[in-house]
């Protein structure tokens, strides 16, 4: 018998925010591997009487997918459980492919990754009408090298909204780099540290050329989400662009528009 490793995506941190498919999946499991560093262990709660549960934070990549392996031949359900997304800055690749090498069959469950939980967090919006209808999901070049055409200055240029991974430590390269792309110090940023972690979640506004002194003073220095976008702190703009979906001039599938554009505009 071998039974099936799924990757799951545990959420941000709050265990409310796992998907109810993550927590049927816990909830059969004969062997979780939870990643210690970034999962809350509360995510195992739902874990039946008997599942073996382990931390792999001091485990190398062989170890985790030995494991993994050898769990799989022992029980029908196991389960590597993975901060917010398991495809984001989640090792997920290197994981599989040691375990297709070993006939052990894998799925992948998404989770509600921290750029969104962050925002959600902040009450801010990721898209805003005639704003910005884009978002980046990246990461700063730290010891991780950055293909070619994606260094912060490049992907700036789009002046959407960027949601900056692992680069906490990293406030000054993002702020000469989106100068560089023609941000302006006025632009602000958010920071989000555990968003979503019950008591333990920080959130810190400011601009581009204040928010490091902002994160020190608040001892930000790991967990923490970088948010640049045009959109931030729309919620306290007098005018706002608003969406068509909602617009009584609008003709979609499911409703016919009540006034025309012209009344609309007068
Ligand atoms: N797969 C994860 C990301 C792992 S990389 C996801 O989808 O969220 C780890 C980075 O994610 C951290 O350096 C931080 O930038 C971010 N992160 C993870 N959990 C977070 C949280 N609760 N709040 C803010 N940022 C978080």
């Amino acid at each position: 018998m071998t039974g099936t490793v799924h990757f799951v995506g545990a959420g941000p941190g709050d265990p409310q925010l796992l998907t109810l498919k993550g927590r049927d999946l816990i909830a059969q499991a004969g062997a979780i591997l939870f990643a210690g560093s970034l999962v809350s262990e509360a995510a195992t709660q739902w874990a039946p009487a008997g599942c073996e549960v382990a931390d792999s934070k001091d485990m190398t990549l062989n170890e985790i997918t030995d494991w993994l392996i050898s769990r799989a031949r022992q029980h029908i359900t196991v389960i590597r459980l993975q901060t917010g997304d398991p495809g984001l800055y989640g090792a997920l690749i290197e994981m599989i492919q040691p375990l297709d090498a070993a006939d052990v069959p894998v799925a992948v469950v998404p989770g509600v990754t921290s750029a969104m939980a962050s925002m959600a967090s902040a009450c801010e919006t990721l898209t805003l009408p005639e704003i910005t209808q884009t978002v980046i999901l990246t990461r700063v070049e730290g010891r991780t090298p950055m293909p070619e055409g994606e260094s912060l200055a490049e992907l700036a240029a789009h002046h959407c909204t960027i949601c900056m991974y692992l680069s906490i430590t990293l406030l000054k390269t993002i702020r000469r780099e989106l100068l560089m792309a023609g941000w302006s110090e006025q632009s602000p940023i958010l920071v989000v540290q555990k968003a979503s972690w019950p008591g333990e979640e920080k959130i810190v506004r400011g601009t581009l050329s204040d928010i490091r002194e902002r994160c020190m003073a608040e001892g930000i220095t790991s967990q923490a989400m970088i948010v640049a976008s045009p959109a931030l702190g729309a919620r306290h703009w007098p005018e706002l662009k608003k969406s068509k979906l909602y617009d009584p001039s609008f003709t979609h599938r499911f409703r016919k528009a009540s006034v025309t554009d012209e009344e609309q505009k007068s």
